[in-house]
């Protein structure tokens, strides 16, 4: 298992009175929190668990998303207690951290380009620590890295001038065990004394982008372009799709990842349908409520079927479902039950879904209804 901590303590004082009230990564864009985009693009690998820590105001961050679970991954929030730096402040995660975890910047986006090798990555253990690296032509609002090979040996301060080179995407994989001896050693900073401590002794490696879009929003200019840039990225045609029985074989209120397979015809079709289209899960789970298995099982479910879909070159961009029980009369207000089309609200929350070029899949006439409620296109699966 593999875990993500996100940095989220950032003040953002260069965006002057917007975080005077909200931590930077709140910020609101298109009616949502910065962190929220960020989580999706981060949840996209199959991550476990994703730790959001930082200090400044972090009672609105853990509002929001402690102990939600963003495509399957459960998110929680952790407090820095002390908030001297970026390195000290791992030192609140829990023991039950995973040996090798990734470290986002709570207010840098980006975008995976490759998928596919990012989850081999993903699966490939080293023993060193290493940074993404993005090449950019102009550097000026970033230092530059010193690059040797595939080692990171140095680091520049911000340049003035449009340099081209490597810069730090704000992604590096590491390791706990490098990480605690850092902080024993009395180190406080990632970027003043781990990363550079590590390029002196040759143990920092680059990962040469598989990363597009590195979008540091903490300075005004840039805060003022994100959200066109960010419409771009969220806009497009989808394939919303059913879940037991559509991708997966389905005895019935299924929760244990042993007992159901991949349905490899349809997701030769599915697969088809998403050259041009983001896949997302929406699915009833009503055994949630019925008592036959928590939602934390039923993520952990989704989790090992996002893995065997990303190990078909598929990619699902979130898990969207209904814990409730069918019965009107216990749940009058639920709108989330398919046929209802609360799920589909839930996804265009964050994703501007382009009905015209988007469809449904799905194996029933619940997910036919839904698709006509919703204005978009159906399509007819069945796992045999
Ligand atoms: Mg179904
Ligand atoms: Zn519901």
């Amino acid at each position: 298992m593999t875990d993500a901590v996100v940095l989220v303590g950032g003040k953002g004082t260069r965006l002057g009175k917007l975080t005077n009230e909200v931590p930077k990564p709140m910020i609101s864009f298109h009616g949502e929190p910065f962190l929220e985009y960020l989580l999706i693009q981060i949840a996209v690998l199959p991550f476990e668990r994703i730790f959001l820590i930082g200090g400044y105001l972090i009672d609105q961050i853990r509002e929001r998303f402690d102990g939600r679970y963003i495509n399957g991954v459960e998110v929680l929030v952790i407090e820095d207690l002390d908030c001297t730096g970026t390195l000290n402040a791992l030192r609140f995660l829990p023991c039950s951290l995973s040996e090798k975890f990734y470290l986002f910047n709570g207010d840098t986006y980006f975008n995976f380009t490759d998928i596919t090798s990012e989850v081999e990555r993903f699966f490939v253990n080293t023993e060193n620590c290493s940074i993404y690296a993005v090449f950019v032509d102009d550097s000026s609002r970033y230092g530059l890295l010193d690059v040797d090979k595939n080692l990171v040996v140095g680091f520049h301060e911000k340049s003035s001038g449009a340099q081209q080179g490597y810069i730090n995407s704000g992604i590096s994989v590491l390791h706990r065990g490098v990480v605690e001896k850092a902080i024993e050693l009395g180190g406080k900073s990632l970027e003043r004394d781990l990363y550079p401590a590590l390029s002196k002794q040759k143990s920092l490696l680059l990962i040469k982008s598989a990363i597009k879009n590195v979008y540091d929003f903490g300075v005004p200019e840039a805060h003022e372009n994100f959200p066109s840039f960010l419409s771009n990225t969220i806009s497009g045609g989808f394939l919303l799709c059913d879940r037991d029985n559509t991708l997966n074989s389905d005895p019935g209120y299924v929760y244990d990842p042993d007992q159901s397979e991949l349905c490899i015809e349809n997701i030769l079709a599915i697969k088809k349908l998403c050259s041009d289209r983001r896949l997302i899960v929406v699915s009833n789970q009503s055994g949630i409520e019925r008592g036959y298995f928590s939602e934390k099982q039923s993520n952990i479910f989704y989790r090992y079927l996002k893995l065997k879909l990303l190990r078909q070159n598929l990619t699902s961009w979130g898990y969207y479902y209904c814990p409730h029980k069918p019965d009107k009369l216990s749940n009058p207000i639920c709108q989330c039950r398919k046929p209802n089309i609360g799920l589909f609200n839930q996804v265009s929350r964050c994703w501007n879904v382009e009905k015209n070029k988007s469809i449904m899949a799905g194996d029933s006439g619940t997910d036919r209804m839904f698709a006509i409620r919703a204005g978009i296109d159906f399509c007819y699966f069945n796992c045999k």
